[in-house]
Protein backbone atom coordinates (compact mmCIF):
# COMPACT_ATOMS: atom_id res chain seq x y z
CA UNK A 1 0.00 0.00 0.00
CA UNK A 2 2.51 2.21 0.97
CA UNK A 3 4.79 1.46 -2.04
CA UNK A 4 2.22 2.08 -4.44
CA UNK A 5 1.74 5.66 -2.73
CA UNK A 6 4.76 6.28 -2.92
CA UNK A 7 4.73 5.05 -6.66
CA UNK A 8 1.62 6.86 -6.95
CA UNK A 9 3.89 10.20 -5.90
CA UNK A 10 6.48 9.81 -8.43
CA UNK A 11 4.89 8.87 -11.02
CA UNK A 12 2.74 12.29 -10.25
CA UNK A 13 5.71 14.37 -9.40
CA UNK A 14 7.71 13.44 -13.07
CA UNK A 15 4.75 15.60 -14.53
CA UNK A 16 5.15 18.65 -16.22
CA UNK A 17 5.80 21.12 -13.33
CA UNK A 18 4.66 24.91 -14.86
CA UNK A 19 6.87 27.62 -12.16
CA UNK A 20 6.62 30.37 -15.46
CA UNK A 21 3.25 32.01 -14.11
CA UNK A 22 4.51 35.69 -14.27
CA UNK A 23 4.59 34.63 -18.37
CA UNK A 24 0.83 33.01 -18.42
CA UNK A 25 -1.02 30.90 -16.05
CA UNK A 26 -2.50 27.64 -16.67
CA UNK A 27 -6.67 27.71 -16.86
CA UNK A 28 -8.46 27.67 -14.23
CA UNK A 29 -10.72 24.53 -13.45
CA UNK A 30 -13.08 26.90 -12.85
CA UNK A 31 -12.74 28.45 -15.57
CA UNK A 32 -12.72 25.38 -17.36
CA UNK A 33 -16.23 24.05 -16.43
CA UNK A 34 -18.10 27.48 -17.04
CA UNK A 35 -16.62 27.40 -20.40
CA UNK A 36 -19.66 25.21 -22.19
CA UNK A 37 -22.53 27.08 -20.53
CA UNK A 38 -20.84 30.29 -21.65
CA UNK A 39 -20.53 28.96 -25.47
CA UNK A 40 -23.94 28.32 -25.31
CA UNK A 41 -24.31 31.66 -25.51
CA UNK A 42 -23.39 32.56 -28.72
CA UNK A 43 -25.32 35.65 -29.70
CA UNK A 44 -24.19 38.82 -30.62
CA UNK A 45 -24.33 41.13 -27.33
CA UNK A 46 -25.52 43.88 -29.45
CA UNK A 47 -28.69 41.83 -30.66
CA UNK A 48 -32.06 43.09 -28.93
CA UNK A 49 -33.36 40.00 -29.86
CA UNK A 50 -33.58 37.02 -27.98
CA UNK A 51 -30.09 35.83 -28.77
CA UNK A 52 -28.66 38.86 -27.64
CA UNK A 53 -29.38 38.48 -24.11
CA UNK A 54 -27.42 36.11 -22.61
CA UNK A 55 -24.20 37.06 -24.00
CA UNK A 56 -25.22 40.99 -22.84
CA UNK A 57 -25.94 39.26 -19.42
CA UNK A 58 -22.73 37.96 -18.95
CA UNK A 59 -20.47 40.70 -19.75
CA UNK A 60 -22.59 43.07 -17.80
CA UNK A 61 -21.78 40.62 -14.97
CA UNK A 62 -18.13 40.40 -15.82
CA UNK A 63 -17.69 43.79 -15.53
CA UNK A 64 -19.78 44.41 -12.27
CA UNK A 65 -18.05 42.10 -10.45
CA UNK A 66 -14.95 43.15 -12.07
CA UNK A 67 -15.44 46.56 -11.01
CA UNK A 68 -16.32 45.61 -7.23
CA UNK A 69 -13.28 43.91 -7.19
CA UNK A 70 -11.10 46.35 -8.25
CA UNK A 71 -13.59 49.43 -6.05
CA UNK A 72 -14.21 51.40 -9.32
CA UNK A 73 -17.67 51.66 -11.64
CA UNK A 74 -18.36 49.10 -13.70
CA UNK A 75 -18.79 52.15 -16.08
CA UNK A 76 -14.86 52.99 -16.12
CA UNK A 77 -14.07 48.92 -17.51
CA UNK A 78 -13.52 48.99 -20.75
CA UNK A 79 -13.06 45.67 -22.32
CA UNK A 80 -10.68 44.94 -24.66
CA UNK A 81 -7.95 42.29 -26.40
CA UNK A 82 -5.27 42.46 -23.40
CA UNK A 83 -2.65 44.87 -21.73
CA UNK A 84 -0.73 45.19 -25.10
CA UNK A 85 -3.75 47.22 -26.19
CA UNK A 86 -4.31 48.71 -23.50
CA UNK A 87 -1.57 50.45 -23.10
CA UNK A 88 -0.59 51.43 -26.71
CA UNK A 89 -4.68 52.68 -26.24
CA UNK A 90 -3.52 55.06 -23.28
CA UNK A 91 -0.11 56.17 -24.48
CA UNK A 92 -0.73 57.21 -27.99
CA UNK A 93 -4.58 58.43 -27.12
CA UNK A 94 -3.08 60.64 -24.39
CA UNK A 95 -0.34 61.83 -27.14
CA UNK A 96 -2.78 62.80 -29.36
CA UNK A 97 -5.00 64.63 -27.21
CA UNK A 98 -2.20 66.60 -25.98
CA UNK A 99 0.27 66.89 -28.97
CA UNK A 100 -0.01 70.66 -28.96
CA UNK A 101 -0.11 71.65 -25.57
CA UNK A 102 1.88 69.34 -23.65
CA UNK A 103 4.01 66.97 -24.80
CA UNK A 104 6.55 65.78 -21.93
CA UNK A 105 6.06 62.05 -20.90
CA UNK A 106 7.58 59.75 -18.35
CA UNK A 107 7.89 56.28 -17.72
CA UNK A 108 10.05 53.57 -16.06
CA UNK A 109 12.79 52.13 -17.44
CA UNK A 110 12.17 49.18 -16.48
CA UNK A 111 8.34 48.99 -18.03
CA UNK A 112 6.94 45.89 -20.61
CA UNK A 113 7.84 46.29 -24.21
CA UNK A 114 4.21 47.06 -24.69
CA UNK A 115 4.66 50.63 -22.24
CA UNK A 116 8.44 51.22 -24.08
CA UNK A 117 7.72 50.90 -27.91
CA UNK A 118 4.68 52.90 -27.66
CA UNK A 119 6.60 55.36 -25.66
CA UNK A 120 9.76 55.17 -28.17
CA UNK A 121 6.67 55.77 -30.97
CA UNK A 122 5.35 58.93 -29.59
CA UNK A 123 9.56 60.20 -29.71
CA UNK A 124 9.36 59.12 -33.44
CA UNK A 125 6.22 62.00 -33.61
CA UNK A 126 7.56 64.86 -31.16
CA UNK A 127 7.64 63.59 -27.77
CA UNK A 128 9.53 64.36 -25.17
CA UNK A 129 10.19 61.23 -23.12
CA UNK A 130 11.97 60.91 -19.68
CA UNK A 131 12.62 57.20 -18.82
CA UNK A 132 12.95 57.10 -14.72
CA UNK A 133 15.86 54.86 -14.03
CA UNK A 134 15.53 52.21 -10.88
CA UNK A 135 18.47 51.10 -8.78
CA UNK A 136 20.17 47.59 -8.76
CA UNK A 137 17.62 46.58 -5.12
CA UNK A 138 14.82 47.69 -8.00
CA UNK A 139 13.79 50.92 -6.57
CA UNK A 140 12.69 53.64 -8.72
CA UNK A 141 14.69 57.10 -8.64
CA UNK A 142 12.10 58.73 -6.85
CA UNK A 143 14.37 62.39 -7.26
CA UNK A 144 14.76 62.14 -10.71
CA UNK A 145 11.02 61.58 -10.97
CA UNK A 146 10.76 64.81 -9.37
CA UNK A 147 13.27 66.45 -10.95
CA UNK A 148 11.97 65.82 -14.51
CA UNK A 149 8.21 66.20 -13.89
CA UNK A 150 6.96 69.74 -14.83
CA UNK A 151 3.33 71.22 -15.67
CA UNK A 152 4.17 70.47 -19.48
CA UNK A 153 4.16 66.42 -18.10
CA UNK A 154 1.25 64.86 -20.40
CA UNK A 155 1.53 61.32 -18.47
CA UNK A 156 3.40 59.00 -16.38
CA UNK A 157 3.28 55.54 -16.56
CA UNK A 158 4.69 53.11 -14.19
CA UNK A 159 3.94 49.70 -14.07
CA UNK A 160 2.46 48.45 -10.18
CA UNK A 161 4.75 45.46 -10.15
CA UNK A 162 7.64 44.01 -12.45
CA UNK A 163 7.27 40.97 -14.40
CA UNK A 164 10.92 40.00 -14.24
CA UNK A 165 12.23 40.82 -10.33
CA UNK A 166 8.12 41.45 -9.26
CA UNK A 167 9.43 44.08 -7.72
CA UNK A 168 6.83 46.94 -6.81
CA UNK A 169 6.60 50.15 -7.19
CA UNK A 170 4.68 53.04 -5.04
CA UNK A 171 2.47 53.97 -7.14
CA UNK A 172 0.08 55.45 -4.86
CA UNK A 173 2.86 58.28 -3.73
CA UNK A 174 3.88 59.07 -7.89
CA UNK A 175 0.10 59.42 -8.47
CA UNK A 176 0.24 62.55 -6.01
CA UNK A 177 2.81 63.80 -7.37
CA UNK A 178 2.00 63.46 -10.97
CA UNK A 179 -1.74 64.97 -10.14
CA UNK A 180 0.07 67.99 -8.10
CA UNK A 181 1.11 69.19 -11.76
CA UNK A 182 -1.82 68.56 -13.57
CA UNK A 183 -0.44 65.13 -15.10
CA UNK A 184 -2.31 62.42 -15.88
CA UNK A 185 -1.30 58.84 -14.24
CA UNK A 186 -1.39 55.13 -16.18
CA UNK A 187 -0.20 51.91 -14.21
CA UNK A 188 0.22 48.94 -16.33
CA UNK A 189 -1.28 46.58 -13.04
CA UNK A 190 -0.66 42.82 -15.06
CA UNK A 191 1.56 41.53 -12.52
CA UNK A 192 -0.50 42.20 -9.70
CA UNK A 193 -4.17 40.52 -10.27
CA UNK A 194 -4.14 37.96 -7.84
CA UNK A 195 -0.62 38.37 -6.63
CA UNK A 196 -1.76 41.18 -4.53
CA UNK A 197 -4.57 43.40 -3.81
CA UNK A 198 -5.37 45.47 -6.10
CA UNK A 199 -7.89 48.92 -5.40
CA UNK A 200 -8.06 51.40 -8.31
CA UNK A 201 -9.93 53.56 -6.20
CA UNK A 202 -7.53 54.28 -3.25
CA UNK A 203 -4.28 54.37 -6.14
CA UNK A 204 -6.25 57.10 -7.30
CA UNK A 205 -4.41 56.39 -11.33
CA UNK A 206 -6.15 57.52 -13.84
CA UNK A 207 -5.57 54.50 -16.66
CA UNK A 208 -4.94 50.81 -15.20
CA UNK A 209 -4.37 47.80 -17.73
CA UNK A 210 -4.70 44.51 -17.23
CA UNK A 211 -4.91 41.02 -18.71
CA UNK A 212 -7.03 37.93 -18.37
CA UNK A 213 -3.90 35.59 -18.82
CA UNK A 214 -2.33 36.17 -16.13
CA UNK A 215 -4.89 35.76 -13.88
CA UNK A 216 -5.97 32.12 -14.96
CA UNK A 217 -8.41 32.77 -17.45
CA UNK A 218 -8.27 33.31 -21.41
CA UNK A 219 -6.14 34.67 -23.69
CA UNK A 220 -6.94 37.76 -26.27
CA UNK A 221 -9.32 39.53 -23.32
CA UNK A 222 -8.49 42.43 -20.97
CA UNK A 223 -9.51 45.49 -19.37
CA UNK A 224 -8.64 48.88 -19.22
CA UNK A 225 -9.52 51.32 -16.48
CA UNK A 226 -10.50 54.59 -17.69
CA UNK A 227 -11.52 56.94 -14.11
CA UNK A 228 -14.37 58.99 -15.00
CA UNK A 229 -13.99 62.24 -16.33
CA UNK A 230 -10.14 61.79 -17.24
CA UNK A 231 -9.70 61.78 -21.04
CA UNK A 232 -10.16 58.97 -23.60
CA UNK A 233 -9.56 58.69 -27.26
CA UNK A 234 -10.89 55.93 -28.98
CA UNK A 235 -8.48 53.68 -31.55
CA UNK A 236 -10.97 50.84 -32.78
CA UNK A 237 -13.61 52.56 -34.83
CA UNK A 238 -16.84 50.66 -35.06
CA UNK A 239 -20.31 49.68 -33.65
CA UNK A 240 -21.27 51.20 -30.17
CA UNK A 241 -19.82 48.78 -28.38
CA UNK A 242 -17.73 49.57 -24.63
CA UNK A 243 -19.95 53.21 -24.43
CA UNK A 244 -18.63 53.76 -27.88
CA UNK A 245 -14.69 53.51 -26.29
CA UNK A 246 -14.33 50.37 -28.61
CA UNK A 247 -15.62 49.59 -31.08
CA UNK A 248 -15.97 45.31 -32.22
CA UNK A 249 -18.58 42.83 -31.11
CA UNK A 250 -17.19 41.56 -27.49
CA UNK A 251 -15.57 38.58 -27.24
CA UNK A 252 -18.26 37.00 -24.77
CA UNK A 253 -16.08 33.80 -23.79
CA UNK A 254 -13.18 35.84 -22.74
CA UNK A 255 -14.52 38.40 -20.72
CA UNK A 256 -16.91 36.27 -18.91
CA UNK A 257 -14.02 33.77 -18.24
CA UNK A 258 -12.15 37.03 -17.18
CA UNK A 259 -15.42 37.59 -14.76
CA UNK A 260 -15.24 33.81 -13.26
CA UNK A 261 -11.75 34.92 -12.01
CA UNK A 262 -12.69 38.38 -10.37
CA UNK A 263 -15.17 36.61 -8.74
CA UNK A 264 -12.48 35.05 -6.96
CA UNK A 265 -10.24 38.50 -6.08
CA UNK A 266 -11.40 38.32 -2.76
CA UNK A 267 -9.10 35.19 -2.14
CA UNK A 268 -6.06 37.42 -3.06
CA UNK A 269 -4.80 37.93 0.90
CA UNK A 270 -5.05 34.38 1.35
CA UNK A 271 -2.99 32.76 -1.61
CA UNK A 272 -0.19 35.77 -1.05
CA UNK A 273 0.62 34.55 2.01
CA UNK A 274 0.14 30.83 0.85
CA UNK A 275 2.67 32.35 -2.21
CA UNK A 276 5.35 34.17 -0.30
CA UNK A 277 5.74 31.04 2.08
CA UNK A 278 6.25 29.16 -0.65
CA UNK A 279 8.40 31.49 -2.15
CA UNK A 280 10.31 32.52 0.90
CA UNK A 281 11.39 28.42 1.45
CA UNK A 282 12.12 28.12 -1.97
CA UNK A 283 14.53 30.97 -2.08
CA UNK A 284 16.07 29.88 1.31
CA UNK A 285 16.32 26.27 0.05
CA UNK A 286 18.36 27.14 -2.91
CA UNK A 287 20.07 29.80 -1.34
CA UNK A 288 21.78 27.16 1.47
CA UNK A 289 22.15 24.14 -0.97
CA UNK A 290 23.41 26.05 -4.11
CA UNK A 291 27.01 27.83 -4.57
CA UNK A 292 27.19 30.90 -5.92
CA UNK A 293 23.86 32.21 -6.05
CA UNK A 294 22.70 35.83 -5.39
CA UNK A 295 18.64 37.18 -5.47
CA UNK A 296 17.69 39.93 -7.86
CA UNK A 297 15.48 42.77 -6.38
CA UNK A 298 14.54 40.80 -3.03
CA UNK A 299 15.90 43.86 -1.00
CA UNK A 300 12.92 45.58 -2.26
CA UNK A 301 9.07 45.03 -1.84
CA UNK A 302 8.52 42.20 -4.60
CA UNK A 303 5.15 40.17 -5.40
CA UNK A 304 4.82 37.09 -3.25
CA UNK A 305 5.26 35.12 -5.94
CA UNK A 306 8.32 36.10 -8.55
CA UNK A 307 12.03 34.58 -7.39
CA UNK A 308 14.80 36.30 -9.83
CA UNK A 309 18.51 34.79 -9.48
CA UNK A 310 21.81 34.96 -10.67
CA UNK A 311 23.72 31.81 -10.93
CA UNK A 312 27.48 32.19 -11.20
CA UNK A 313 28.62 30.10 -14.14
CA UNK A 314 25.50 28.65 -15.44
CA UNK A 315 24.39 30.14 -18.92
CA UNK A 316 20.40 31.21 -18.40
CA UNK A 317 20.03 29.73 -21.87
CA UNK A 318 20.87 26.12 -21.47
CA UNK A 319 19.84 26.31 -17.26
CA UNK A 320 16.76 26.51 -18.97
CA UNK A 321 16.80 24.35 -22.14
CA UNK A 322 18.21 21.71 -19.24
CA UNK A 323 15.10 21.89 -16.85
CA UNK A 324 12.97 22.18 -19.44
CA UNK A 325 14.15 18.37 -20.55
CA UNK A 326 13.25 17.21 -16.94
CA UNK A 327 9.35 18.56 -17.28
CA UNK A 328 9.87 22.54 -15.79
CA UNK A 329 8.76 25.17 -17.00
CA UNK A 330 10.74 28.31 -15.86
CA UNK A 331 12.36 31.81 -17.76
CA UNK A 332 15.53 33.34 -17.87
CA UNK A 333 16.78 36.89 -18.50
CA UNK A 334 18.29 36.61 -21.81
CA UNK A 335 15.90 36.19 -24.09
CA UNK A 336 16.81 34.98 -27.84
CA UNK A 337 16.95 36.62 -30.27
CA UNK A 338 18.59 36.07 -33.82
CA UNK A 339 20.46 32.90 -32.32
CA UNK A 340 22.31 34.77 -29.32
CA UNK A 341 20.71 35.56 -26.67
CA UNK A 342 20.28 39.10 -25.29
CA UNK A 343 20.29 39.69 -21.87
CA UNK A 344 17.21 41.04 -20.29
CA UNK A 345 16.40 45.11 -20.61
CA UNK A 346 15.48 45.16 -17.41
CA UNK A 347 18.40 43.19 -15.63
CA UNK A 348 20.76 45.70 -17.27
CA UNK A 349 17.89 48.78 -16.27
CA UNK A 350 18.90 47.49 -12.68
CA UNK A 351 22.65 47.65 -13.45
CA UNK A 352 23.16 43.73 -13.65
CA UNK A 353 26.24 43.03 -15.69
CA UNK A 354 25.80 41.22 -19.33
CA UNK A 355 27.03 38.36 -17.81
CA UNK A 356 25.09 38.60 -14.89
CA UNK A 357 21.87 38.88 -16.63
CA UNK A 358 22.59 36.00 -18.83
CA UNK A 359 23.38 33.64 -15.81
CA UNK A 360 19.68 34.56 -14.50
CA UNK A 361 16.64 32.35 -13.87
CA UNK A 362 13.14 33.56 -13.06
CA UNK A 363 10.72 30.94 -11.18
CA UNK A 364 7.21 32.18 -10.64
CA UNK A 365 4.92 30.68 -8.77
CA UNK A 366 0.68 30.20 -9.14
CA UNK A 367 -2.16 29.19 -7.08
CA UNK A 368 -1.63 25.92 -8.03
CA UNK A 369 2.04 25.38 -6.90
CA UNK A 370 2.39 23.29 -4.14
CA UNK A 371 5.77 22.47 -1.62
CA UNK A 372 5.78 18.93 -3.35
CA UNK A 373 6.49 20.88 -6.71
CA UNK A 374 9.07 22.98 -5.10
CA UNK A 375 11.44 20.52 -3.50
CA UNK A 376 11.09 18.48 -6.14
CA UNK A 377 12.42 21.43 -8.33
CA UNK A 378 15.35 22.19 -5.94
CA UNK A 379 16.29 18.64 -6.04
CA UNK A 380 16.59 18.84 -9.87
CA UNK A 381 18.10 22.42 -9.93
CA UNK A 382 21.15 21.52 -8.07
CA UNK A 383 21.42 18.46 -10.40
CA UNK A 384 21.55 20.58 -13.19
CA UNK A 385 23.51 23.65 -11.80
CA UNK A 386 26.67 21.15 -10.79
CA UNK A 387 26.57 19.15 -13.77
CA UNK A 388 26.50 22.43 -15.93
CA UNK A 389 29.20 23.82 -14.13
CA UNK A 390 30.96 20.73 -14.36
CA UNK A 391 30.90 20.74 -18.35
CA UNK A 392 31.35 24.07 -18.22
CA UNK A 393 34.85 23.62 -16.35
CA UNK A 394 36.02 20.40 -18.05
CA UNK A 395 35.46 22.68 -21.58
CA UNK A 396 37.33 25.94 -20.06
CA UNK A 397 40.07 22.86 -18.94
CA UNK A 398 40.63 21.77 -22.49
CA UNK A 399 40.49 25.03 -24.08
CA UNK A 400 43.14 25.73 -21.37
CA UNK A 401 45.14 23.17 -22.94
CA UNK A 402 44.47 23.58 -26.26
CA UNK A 403 45.79 26.70 -25.83
CA UNK A 404 48.94 25.70 -23.49
CA UNK A 405 49.66 22.83 -26.93
CA UNK A 406 49.00 25.70 -29.07
CA UNK A 407 51.60 28.29 -27.63
CA UNK A 408 54.14 25.28 -27.10
N1 LIG B 1 2.48 44.20 -19.24
C1 LIG B 1 3.14 43.30 -18.50
C2 LIG B 1 3.82 43.73 -17.24
C3 LIG B 1 3.20 41.96 -18.89
O1 LIG B 1 3.85 41.07 -18.14
C4 LIG B 1 2.55 41.59 -20.10
C5 LIG B 1 2.62 40.20 -20.60
O2 LIG B 1 3.67 39.61 -20.73
C6 LIG B 1 1.87 42.56 -20.84
C7 LIG B 1 1.86 43.86 -20.38
C8 LIG B 1 1.16 42.23 -22.12
O3 LIG B 1 -0.06 41.60 -21.85
P1 LIG B 1 -0.92 40.91 -23.02
O4 LIG B 1 -0.30 39.58 -23.26
O5 LIG B 1 -2.30 40.80 -22.45
O6 LIG B 1 -0.89 41.81 -24.19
Amino acid sequence: MVKRRRQEILIEMQKMIYLDHNATTPLSQKVIDQIPSILQAWGNPSSIHWSGREPKNLIRNARQVLATALKVSPLEIIFNSGASEGNSAVILGIYEIFKNSKNHFMCSQVEHPSVLKAFQHIEKLGARVDYIPVSRKGELDLNFFKKHISSNTALVSVMMANNETGNIFPIAELVKMTHAVGALFHSDCVQVLGKIPLNLSELNVDYATLSAHKFYSLKGTGALFVRKNSPYQKFIFGGGQERSRRGGTENTLGIASFGVMANLLDQVVFRQKELAQLRDHMEARILLEIDGVSLTGNQSARLPNTSSMVLRDIDGETLLMSLDLKGFAVSTGAACSSGSPEPSPVLLAMGLSRAEAQSSLRISLGWETNLGQIDFFINILKEVVLRLRNISQKTNMKELSLMREQSL
